[in-house]
C-alpha cells in the first residue's frame, strides 16, 4: 500500500494534470529546443495563465503551473501557433523522446530523434505506456542517468539499440534503420511487457528470456558524467535551483538565443559563448543547491506532507562538498529516482525518515525525524 497516487502517465499540453496548485501543462519541445521567439511566447502564457512558476523537467519539457481551465484553452490555442502542440493527447503522450541537448540541429541524432518521435505518432504505432520513453546520444554518450527504455547511441556512422537494463542490444548502419530497428524493439516490448496499460523496459527483460531477432551482445559504452553550469560544446549551461525558474528569467535567457532544455534541469543556452546574464542563474557548477533533489512538495502537490523546497534552501549550506540530498515531500519520489547521500522523506510537516547512501525506495535508517534533528 502508498500513500500518494501513482498515476502512470505525465502530463501534456492536451491533457494536464490537475495538482494542488491548479493544472500543470506539460509543453514537450520538439527534440527538446525552443526558438527565442517560442520561449518568449511560453514566458509570456505563464505570465498571462499560469501562477509564474515554470518547471524543468528531468524528461528535457517545461510545465507550466497553476492554470485554470479557460487558461488552459488559451495556452493550448498559443501553443498550436507556435508549432508547439501535438495533434491529439495520444500522440503527445507517446511522443517521449529525449535528444543529447549538445546534438548538432539538423545531424544524425538530431534525425534520428526526429524520425522516433514521427514513428510513434503514427496511428499504428504501438500503444506504449504514458512513461515509456528513448533516450538519443551522440558519440559521446552524456543520458545514461537518463531514465529511458530505449537507447540510442550513435557510433561513428551507425547506431546501438539498446534496451534499459539489458546486456544486448540492435545495431543499423544509419539513422533510417536506427529507426526502424528502434520501432521493431519497441513492438518486441509491446506484445508482452504492458500489463492494464503500464510496464517498462527494464522489468520486461527480467520476465522474457527470448530476444528479438538481431540482438547481438552489447559493448561497453563510454560514459561522460552529467554536464554542470558552464560553457557546453554547443553553448552555455544555466543551472536553476530545483529546476524552477520564472516567465522573466525564461524571457531574459531567450534574449541570448535558441534555448535547449535538458534532463538535467538546466538551460543550455544555444551558441552562447559567456554565461548569459540571467538573474537567479546558477553559474556555479560546486553551488549546493545542484546536488539537491526536491519535488514541488507542499503546497502546491495535493500528496505532500509538508514544504520540502523551503527546507532544502535552509539545509544547503550545511551540505558538504560532494554530498548529496534528495527531500520528498511523500514517498513517491518524483523529483529523483536515483541514489543519493542522504534522502528525506516527508511524514508530517516537521517528520521525516531518512534514507542514507540509497534511492527512494531503500529502507529508512532513521524515521520521525524533525527538521533540527537532520544529521547534516
Ligand atoms: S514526491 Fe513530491 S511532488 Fe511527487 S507526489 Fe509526492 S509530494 Fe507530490
Amino acid at each position: 500500500m502508498t500513500d500518494y497516487d501513482i498515476k502512470g502517465w505525465c502530463p501534456g499540453a492536451l491533457r494536464p494534470m490537475a495538482s494542488g496548485d491548479g493544472l500543470v501543462l506539460r509543453i514537450r519541445a520538439r527534440n527538446g529546443r525552443l526558438t527565442p521567439d517560442q520561449a518568449q511566447g511560453i514566458a509570456g502564457l505563464a505570465r498571462q495563465h499560469g501562477n509564474g512558476l515554470i518547471d524543468l523537467t528531468s524528461r528535457a519539457n517545461l510545465q507550466l503551473r497553476g492554470l485554470n481551465a479557460q487558461g488552459h484553452a488559451a495556452t493550448i490555442a498559443a501553443l498550436a501557433e507556435m508549432g508547439l502542440l501535438d495533434s491529439d493527447a495520444r500522440s503527445e503522450s507517446r511522443r517521449n523522446v529525449i535528444l543529447s541537448p549538445f546534438a548538432t540541429v539538423g545531424g544524425p541524432a538530431w534525425q534520428v530523434a526526429e524520425g522516433i518521435a514521427r514513428a510513434m505518432t503514427q496511428p499504428d504505432a504501438p500503444d506504449t505506456p504514458g512513461k515509456f520513453g528513448f533516450a538519443v546520444d551522440e558519440d559521446v554518450p552524456v543520458l545514461g542517468d537518463v531514465p529511458s527504455d530505449i537507447r540510442l547511441r550513435q557510433i561513428g556512422t551507425g547506431w546501438l539499440i539498446l534496451p534499459d537494463g539489458g546486456d544486448w542490444g540492435l545495431s543499423a548502419p544509419d539513422t533510417d534503420s536506427a529507426v526502424h530497428a528502434a520501432m521493431a524493439l519497441t513492438r518486441w516490448f509491446a506484445q508482452g511487457g504492458i500489463h492494464e496499460g503500464r510496464g517498462r523496459m527494464r522489468d520486461y527483460l527480467h520476465r522474457q528470456p527470448d530476444l528479438p531477432a538481431g540482438a547481438g551482445p552489447a559493448p561497453q559504452m563510454p560514459m561522460r558524467q552529467a554536464p554542470g553550469p558552464g560553457p557546453a560544446p554547443n553553448g552555455w549551461m544555466l543551472g536553476f535551483a530545483f529546476g524552477q525558474i520564472t516567465p522573466a528569467q525564461l524571457a531574459t535567457a531567450a534574449k541570448a538565443g535558441p534555448l535547449r532544455l535538458t534532463p538535467w534541469r538546466a538551460l543550455l543556452i544555444e551558441g552562447a559563448t559567456e554565461p548569459p546574464p540571467v538573474p537567479g542563474a546558477i553559474l556555479d557548477a560546486s553551488d549546493p543547491l545542484l546536488r539537491i533533489h526536491a519535488c514541488t512538495g507542499a503546497p502546491a502537490c495535493p500528496q505532500a506532507h509538508a514544504d520540502v523546497r523551503a527546507l532544502a534552501r535552509q539545509l544547503a549550506a550545511h551540505l558538504a562538498p560532494g554530498q548529496s540530498l534528495h527531500l520528498s515531500g511523500c514517498a513517491k519520489g518524483c523529483a529523483h529516482r536515483g541514489r543519493a547521500s542522504l534522502t528525506l522523506i516527508a511524514e508530517g510537516p516537521d517528520r521525516f525518515d531518512l534514507i542514507r547512501d540509497g534511492d527512494i525506495r531503500t529502507p529508512a535508517t532513521q524515521t520521525g525525524l524533525s527538521a533540527a534533528q537532520i544529521p547534516l
